[in-house]
Order: C-alpha cells, then sequence, then structure tokens
C-alpha cells in the first residue's frame, strides 16, 4: 500500500445532526460514507471505521484529488426549520409559544491527511492524525504537516436559529432557574425569573 496517503475523517458535529435529524438518519449517513469511502480506497487501499464516527483510510496514490472527490460525495446540505416551543403555567393559566426560523442543516466531513513513506511512520502518524482531526474547515483534505499551529473554530452544521433567547411566554423574560435540561438544543425546564411561571422549552 505504500507509499501513499493515510487520512483520517471525522464526521463533523454529529451530535447536533442526531438532535434535528434522529439517530436514524445519521445511522444511514454513517454506512454510506463506510461504502464512499470503501470504493474510493479502492482494491489497492484500506478502510476501517474506527469509532462512531471516525474513519481511516490508506489510499495508494499520489495525489489528494481523490479525498477531495470523495469529501465532495459525501456532502449535502437540506432545508429544515428551527427553533423552539414553550409551553407556561402560572396561577393555573397555561399558556405556549413558538419560534421558528428556516435553516439549512449540511452533512460534511473533517479531514487531516498525511503522505506515508515508510511503514515504521505509520503509528506516529496515526497519532498525530487522530489528535488533529477537530476544529478545521469542513470538506477540505487538510495536510497534517501545514495545520499545526491552525485555529481550531468548531464548525456548526445548522446555518441558523431564531434570533435571541427563549422567551417565557407570560412575560417575555429570558432568565430562568433551570431545574432540568437534556442535551438537545433547546430542551429546558425551569421557572421565570421574572414572574414566577414554570415553563418547559423544546426543539421543534
Ligand atoms: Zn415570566
Amino acid at each position: 500500500m505504500l507509499p501513499g496517503y493515510v487520512a483520517v475523517f471525522n464526521f463533523a458535529d454529529t451530535q447536533r445532526r442526531n438532535c434535528h435529524l434522529g439517530h436514524a438518519k445519521v445511522d444511514e449517513d454513517i454506512e454510506e460514507f463506510t461504502e464512499l469511502l470503501r470504493q474510493a480506497v479502492g482494491t489497492t487501499g484500506y478502510s476501517l471505521r474506527i469509532a462512531g464516527n471516525e474513519w481511516l483510510g490508506f489510499f495508494a496514490i499520489n495525489a489528494v484529488e481523490p479525498i477531495q472527490q470523495l469529501l465532495n460525495d459525501f456532502y449535502s446540505e437540506q432545508e429544515i426549520l428551527t427553533g423552539w416551543k414553550s409551553v407556561g403555567c402560572k396561577d393555573k393559566v397555561q399558556k405556549s409559544e413558538r419560534v421558528t426560523t428556516e435553516a439549512k442543516i449540511a452533512r460534511a466531513m473533517l479531514c487531516v491527511y498525511s503522505y506515508l513513506e515508510r511503514l515504521e511512520a505509520l503509528d506516529t502518524t496515526l497519532e498525530q492524525l487522530l489528535k488533529n482531526a477537530y476544529g478545521l474547515p469542513v470538506s477540505i483534505p487538510h495536510n497534517l504537516q501545514q495545520i499545526t499551529n491552525s485555529l481550531r473554530n468548531r464548525w456548526q452544521c445548522v446555518s441558523q436559529y431564531p434570533v435571541g433567547l427563549p422567551v417565557c411566554p407570560f412575560c417575555r423574560g429570558d432568565s430562568f432557574n433551570w431545574l432540568d435540561g437534556d442535551s438537545s438544543i433547546y430542551s429546558a425546564y425551569g421557572f421565570c425569573k421574572t414572574c414566577g411561571a414554570e415553563v418547559e422549552f423544546s426543539d421543534i
């Protein structure tokens, strides 16, 4: 297989994609990438899913274009509605509200690669690739040797959420004593600090 390129692929912002599209859809994405990668490395290469949202690929080639092509093939965008709804209760009166905005959700891989000439360098290279596969622009193959001082920014797969914080349906206050919440985007339950209403927020 050597010389060639070794690359690590990280399915970017998977957690948020799960929240919006559900685990079944993300499982399909994972299967699709596994297959695309298998085809891209061909019979002369090697591919392996090494974690829930991480893959390893060996490409017995001397140019990065096929890796860029693979990232392009996997990239997609779709329109969704993002936002929150609230159900509030105060003095036995119930009020609810819904705020949404149109947004795009993208499906993208983050990729870091290195050219490998000798098998002895494999372990160190792999370790460095895994350590560096985060916070870089998605859908572009990044050369490990050129990113050591790169600024890292967490990429978000959703283009936008409604402007402003979720508010109390009674008094419009945006400050709460939270009692509960989970890893969803807007899921939370608590009491409005301004008027005392009990409010539950959830994702649209
Ligand atoms: Zn309130």
